[in-house]
């Protein structure tokens, strides 16, 4: 499948998850991430981010055996290292004008062929490759992994027109074959597929749940085992996600929706998750989330 060389950046929950997986099935793969302020170790986050991996419980997401496959760095130093990578995969900050800002560098040291994929949850594609060269964006599209990368199948990849087709050929099928994935061909639409019912569907359980003063455990036993989350429910898979990922998710799905459409008045963000995200109870990566994490 002539992929032989993966790059990942950012090394946050989907970054680092990513990365690994794609270690785990035996490709070397370059894990980077942004210097943190006073480092002395340039590498830390993408380090710490494997360690963090290496340790993980109960099953762990990386084999040892494979981790010497992930080459941890960092993107001032490293961006010449992407040269030789046939897929190089975007997994920072949902933020477009910080990913733009990035696929800039990326176009300018890609070899020709080389595939850029984005993890977005939720900015369109066409706004991800406004304004950049034509052939990267022909060779650019939406890889969205579910979190947590290793367990969960689902596969959404997002094409246009403009995509140039081997390159989807080539991605869905190492995806499939390489990756174990179920890879589900998505149209640029708002939230894609998943996440457009997702989003209003924990939305839904949070709101549901505070009317009726159930705890979140009572819930998590209604919606989650039914719903086909026995493990996490609703509650639990929120703090996994992280819950600042909803705002994000919100914002865009209104932007992109059509203005007649009534979804966009069910596309608010609810106070409580608001409050929690200002307070930083964003989940497991934050101070805590529904459960009391940290
Ligand atoms: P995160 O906050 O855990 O990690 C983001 C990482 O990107 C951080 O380590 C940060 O230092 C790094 N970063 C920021 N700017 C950078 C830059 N310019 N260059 C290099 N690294 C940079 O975020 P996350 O939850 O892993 O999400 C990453 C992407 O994946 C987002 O686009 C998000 O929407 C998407 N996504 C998240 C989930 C989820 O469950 N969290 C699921 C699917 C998709």
């Amino acid at each position: 499948m002539n992929i032989h060389k993966v790059a990942v950046i950012g090394a946050g929950v989907m970054g680092a998850g990513i990365a690994a997986h794609i270690a785990n099935a035996g490709i070397p793969v370059l894990l980077l991430d942004i210097v943190p302020e006073g480092a002395t170790d340039r590498s830390q986050i993408a380090n710490t981010a494997l360690a963090k991996l290496l340790k993980a419980d109960p099953a762990p997401f990386m084999h040892k055996k494979n981790a010497r496959l992930v080459t941890p760095g960092n993107i001032e130093d490293d961006l010449p290292q992407l040269a030789d990578c046939d897929w190089i995969i975007e997994a920072i900050v949902e933020r477009l004008a910080i990913k733009q800002d990035l696929y800039r560098k990326l176009a300018a040291v890609r070899k020709a062929d080389a595939i850029i994929s984005s993890n977005t949850s939720s900015i369109p594609l066409h706004e991800l490759v406004a304004g950049l060269p034509e052939d990267f964006a022909a060779h650019f599209m939406i890889t969205h992994f579910f979190n947590p990368p290793r367990y969960m199948r689902l596969l959404e990849i997002v094409t246009s027109e403009q995509t140039d087709q081997d390159a989807v050929e080539k991605i869905s099928q190492f995806c499939d074959f390489k990756l174990g994935k179920g890879v589900v061909p998505c149209k640029d639409t708002p939230g894609f597929i998943a996440n457009r019912i997702g989003i209003f569907w924990i939305q839904t359980a949070i709101q549901e749940a505070i009317d009726m003063g159930l705890t979140v455990e009572e819930a998590d036993a209604v919606v989650g085992r039914p719903m086909g989350i026995p493990k996490t429910g609703v509650f639990g898979l929120s703090d996994l996600v992280g819950i600042d990922l909803m705002p994000h998710l919100m914002r865009s799905m209104n932007r992109s929706l059509p203005t007649d459409d009534p979804l966009r008045e069910k596309a608010t963000i609810p106070p409580l998750i608001q409050n929690m995200i200002d307070t930083g109870y964003t989940g497991r990566k934050g101070k805590g989330g529904f459960y009391r994490l940290n």
